[in-house]
């Protein structure tokens, strides 16, 4: 098995143990289909995120990118009425979960990412 079949298996292994909704997990875990992620594992790339402005991880996600900036005013000005922003993973999934899951269903971590970034040289 070649390290690039390795890490295929590893991400599909990695995949299955996450229900939905995914991005939801992703974010809370730290293990998000981000860019990073996938390039690490050598599925994409570039670790880009699609605004380019970043390597795409979570706290990138949460906290700076401009894709995301419409979401996380929701999400901020939801928190900012009990907590201060940016808060904890804990705070977020005890009292904000409904406006923080809002927030991780936009966040563009899915297949099409794969898709249009993948490794295709590693395959042959
Ligand atoms: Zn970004």
């Amino acid at each position: 098995m070649g390290r690039v079949t390795q890490n295929r298996t590893e991400y599909k292994r990695l995949n299955m143990k996450i229900n939905l909704p995914q991005n939801f997990t992703a974010t809370v875990t730290g293990h998000g289909k981000t860019n990073s992620y996938l390039h690490h594992f050598k599925i994409i790339k570039a670790p880009t995120c699609p605004c380019g402005n970043n390597d795409q991880n979570i706290d990138i996600l949460l906290l700076d990118c401009q894709l995301l900036n419409k979401e996380r005013k929701t999400l901020k000005q939801s928190i900012q009425k009990t907590n201060d922003w940016p808060t904890n993973n804990r705070e977020l999934k005890r009292k904000h979960i409904k406006e923080f899951m809002k927030f991780t269903n936009k966040i563009p971590l899915d297949e099409t990412n794969v898709k249009q970034n993948s490794c295709e040289l590693l395959e042959s």
